[in-house]
């Protein structure tokens, strides 16, 4: 069985973050080409509790005492957190068992309802993405579920924005040729500086994506977009902070970061704590008894579990 808290595990914008897990893989209102822990099978915005918040808080609480401490205790995983609609009760009854700060990614495709708004208010940061201001490319980039409107989603966004006193990260996702028009750039731009952001996040498709054709958006053409965001834009850059030393490579520390996301050797060895060498020689043994698969991006060799 997946687990439901993981880590800590190095983030690329978190530092160390200890992973709450609370929808099942993989339940997301978008089915967006870039995701990389492959299609939605079927998007929805059905709001119910998923993941019953108990064994969410014995396990936060023993991972708190068990350490390493993490920077962030942060909502993510398998799909769309705001979805379970539990997650105010969770956030709230976490940071009575620690003070650690508590993290939500969001796509934000639910911020017009008024409950969710309400449920991410107990966050102290909250990270929503938007990738797209126009219907089309909304429609091509996040293949969201059906009766979602890009105007209704922005508008919650703003409303949330007004709301919040916490810090919010807003990501946008550019992949090549589908959200990087002029037009689309000026759009998100628009909204974007009229919000109380803290930091505007520009990522684009550095691991598999869902959709083979979803590429990224070369480095060069980042640092332009980024100097056209602004100052409180930056590029998300691959994680170099601390890392967690965990030892002995075994696989169910492996198959546990693979889970989350496909990963390079590198990474794993940098997200565990273990010598690359240990890395590779493990990763041929997993490769060999077809427990895991490797695929080519953007010129990079990544893992996935086969399971
Ligand atoms: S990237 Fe996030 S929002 Fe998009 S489909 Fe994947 S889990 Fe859902």
């Amino acid at each position: 069985m997946r687990d439901l808290v993981f880590g800590p595990v190095p983030s690329r914008r978190l530092g160390l973050s200890l992973g709450v897990d609370i929808i099942p893989l993989k339940t997301c209102s978008y089915n967006c080409i870039y995701c990389q822990i492959g299609r939605t099978p079927r998007p929805t915005v059905e709001r119910k509790i998923y993941v019953e918040p108990e064994p969410i808080l014995q396990a936060v609480k023993e991972a708190v005492e068990r350490g390493p401490k993490p920077d962030y205790v942060t909502f993510s995983g398998s799909g769309e957190p705001t979805l379970n609609s539990a997650l105010g009760e969770m956030i709230r009854k976490i940071k009575g068992i620690t003070e650690i700060p508590v993290a939500v990614i969001t796509n934000g495709s639910l911020l017009w309802m008024e409950e969710v708004r309400r449920d991410l208010s107990e966050a102290d940061l909250v990270m929503p993405s938007l990738d797209a201001v126009s219907e089309g490319v909304f429609r091509r980039i996040n293949r969201a579920a059906s009766g979602l409107r890009i105007e209704a989603i922005v508008d919650g966004l703003k409303r949330f924005c007004e709301e919040f006193d916490g810090k919010i990260w807003l990501e946008i996702m550019l992949v090549d040729g589908v959200n990087t028009s002029i037009e689309e750039l000026n759009g998100l731009k628009e909204i974007a500086l009229s919000l109380k952001l803290d930091r505007i996040q520009l990522n684009t498709v550095v691991r598999p994506p869902a959709e083979r054709w979803a590429r990224a958006v070369p480095k060069t053409r980042m640092e332009e977009i980024r100097r056209f965001f602004g100052p409180k834009a930056e590029v998300i850059a691959d994680y170099v902070g601390k890392a967690p030393k965990i030892h002995g490579a075994a696989e169910a520390n492996i198959l546990n970061v693979l889970r989350r996301h496909p990963c390079t050797a590198e990474e794993i060895s940098d997200s565990l704590g273990i010598p690359i060498g240990q890395v590779n020689d493990r990763l041929r043994s997993m490769l060999r008894r077809e427990i895991v698969r490797e695929i080519s991006h953007e010129g990079k060799t990544y893992f996935l579990p086969r399971e």
